[in-house]
């Protein structure tokens, strides 16, 4: 069963995301900021995450860049709102292997899950 990180500071998007990873096989764990999200990476490893922009503590862009210090392979989704295009940019360019707008299309993310972990 693959392994869903879900980082976004609203709790209810990540009771969403949960919930429509879980009702399709995936399991899932949560971090509400970028510094949670790095240190959840290390203890659970998993084979994906879901990863919000704009949170407190850390936000995505930098949580991102921690994460890939640490595993080169991780594979990062991220999630953007209208006019973060720059930012988008920039996660692409520091290792994130997709995105997703919001508000989600549940089709589109897991699509682009079963693209990167099958
Ligand atoms: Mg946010």
């Amino acid at each position: 069963m693959p392994r869903v990180l879900i980082v976004d500071d609203a709790a209810f998007m990540r009771m969403r995301s949960r919930k429509l990873l879980e009702e399709h096989g995936y399991q899932v764990e949560e971090a509400q900021d970028g510094e949670e999200a790095v240190k959840k990476y290390v203890e659970t490893s998993p084979d994906a995450v879901l990863m919000d922009i704009t949170m407190p503590v850390m936000d995505g862009i930098a949580a991102l860049k921690e994460i890939k210090k640490r595993d080169p392979h991780a594979k990062v989704i991220m999630c953007t709102a209208v006019g973060q295009q720059s930012l988008v940019m920039e996660a692409i360019m520091a290792g994130a292997r997709d995105y997703l707008l919001k508000p989600f299309d549940p089709d589109k993310v897991l699509a682009s899950l079963k693209k990167l972990v099958g």
